[in-house]
């Protein structure tokens, strides 16, 4: 039998929770193995910390979510939000899975055309698109989605060189009962801008309105504010239909839809507060067809749902460095995993779970990154069991924004690697290492004696 391990025993003030004669029950069960593979074996093999990427959790991400909208909805198509994470073999997970590509720049639009995705099937957002992006993307029948009328014009002014009629759509922004509301992309459903904009489009003999879009912001847990939203779509799409004769071939309805991870100062954990794929499902469907489209003009559904299908898929995996009790008494777990490399640590009060079989003590513990900043803290405060130096820590559900907005600051970024549907792991980002940066950098002749 193994020798258990001593720790040494505390006094805790109870201070939440209904205790029992013994105190406050609490356990934090530990996470051993991330799809069969040992979390101790991850951290041998790739370095400590690993990004952890669950192919199959993300296969059954995209069916649950397109069984939850095909039910509901004659024609429905996805398309991969590249900015929720951009790492190809990510990427093409989705694509197999039927997914169109979403791209918000001329980085992210190189990267689906890179990862074989057929031009007409991009979806070119955001307000930054240059002029020679737009007319290359217009070349090759990209479907633009236009985000204010600068932007339009320019369009307008590029089409009537070119020999083809540019493929566009409008972002719109509405009042959907959310708040703040988002305003500052496309045009404004309520003030008349939206319904400006497509006239300045039907007017245009260069351009072609193929779709409209919005994306009414991000972890939106009103399932209600979609409802709303698509509403306002379809009252869109039917006054264009009437005036010009012409239904638009999509509305696409953007992204947003919650994670059951927890919002800091939420006050119930997202696992109980998130909507299933069939609220949402169910609302927006539920609009569209209870408005005047007729049945056999219905456009086409499209969803850029990002970080719903990928959180639940992402784990950091790292180890501890050493514990410390602060000058206020509380103790302080330190980590190799710092906020550089999980930014949502900013948002999110992220599931933290020991690598190794725990006991059922635990102690208010702030959790820290091995960063000299003060910011770098994973958890302010949560209960925890003690780990010992080496020990392995795992955050979960991180797989949504962490891979784009990590930030090379003062550490290398660590490996990523796929847990494949099959039992395989493989590298699909080698850690970064001091030839990364030399390839970048330049030093002048005059500096190098
Ligand atoms: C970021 C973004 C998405 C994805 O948003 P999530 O909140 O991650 O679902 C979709 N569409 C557009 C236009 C975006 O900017």
């Amino acid at each position: 039998m193994e020798k258990l391990r001593y720790e040494r025993p505390v006094i805790n003030r109870v201070q939440s929770g209904i205790p029992d004669k013994f105190g406050a029950k609490y356990r934090v069960e530990p996470r051993l193995e991330i799809d069969g593979h040992a979390v101790k074996e991850l951290l041998r093999d790739h370095g400590s910390p690993v990004y952890v990427v669950s192919e199959s959790t993300i296969r059954q991400s995209c069916r649950d979510i397109q069984r939850a909208f095909s039910v509901r909805y004659p024609k429905v198509q996805f398309a991969w939000s590249y900015k929720t994470n951009y790492l190809d073999a990510v990427c093409r997970i989705f694509h197999q899975e039927g997914f169109w590509a979403e791209v918000v720049s001329w980085f992210e639009y190189e990267k689906a055309l890179g990862n074989g995705t057929d031009p007409k099937k991009v979806i070119f957002n955001g307000p930054g698109k240059t002029e020679s992006e737009l007319e290359q993307a217009i070349r090759q029948g990209s479907l633009i989605h236009i985000d204010h009328f600068d932007e339009l014009y320019l369009i307008i002014r590029l089409s009537r060189k070119l020999p083809l009629k540019a493929k566009v759509a409008i972002r719109i922004n509405m009042d959907t009962g959310i708040y703040p509301q988002w305003e500052r992309f496309g045009f404004n459903y309520e003030n008349g801008e939206a319904w400006n904009a497509v006239n300045r489009i039907m007017n245009s003999e260069h351009l072609e309105l193929v779709g409209l879009h919005t994306h009414i912001g991000t972890y939106i847990m009103s399932t209600a504010a979609y409802g709303v939203a698509a509403a306002k779509m379809a009252d869109l799409a039917v006054r264009t239909a009437r005036k010009f004769s012409h239904m638009v071939k999509y509305l696409d309805m953007g992204g947003g839809f919650a994670t059951s991870n927890t919002l800091k100062g939420a006050y119930l954990p997202g696992s109980d507060t998130c909507p299933t794929f069939d609220d949402y499902a169910e609302a927006i469907t539920g609009a569209l067809l209870s408005s005047e489209i007729r049945p056999e003009e219905l456009p086409l559904l499209i969803l850029e749902t990002g970080r719903a299908l990928i959180d639940d898929a992402g784990f950091l995996v790292g180890t501890v460095i050493a514990n410390k009790r602060m000058a206020s008494g509380r103790r302080a777990m330190i980590t190799d995993i710092g906020v550089n490399h999980l930014f949502t640590s900013f948002w999110y009060e992220h599931t933290l779970l020991p690598g190794v079989p725990v006991t059922s003590n635990s102690e208010d513990t702030q959790v820290c990154g091995p960063l000299c900043m003060n910011i770098d803290v994973l958890r302010q405060a949560v209960r925890f069991p003690l780990l010992q130096p080496g020990d392995p820590v795992v955050i979960e559900r991180i797989g949504a924004y962490n891979m784009t907005q990590w930030m090379q600051f003062i550490t290398y970024r660590p490996r990523v690697v796929l847990a494949g549907t099959d039992g395989q792991i493989d590298i699909i980002r080698e850690r970064e290492n001091l030839e990364t940066f030399r390839a970048q950098e330049r030093v002048p002749e005059r500096l190098r004696t």
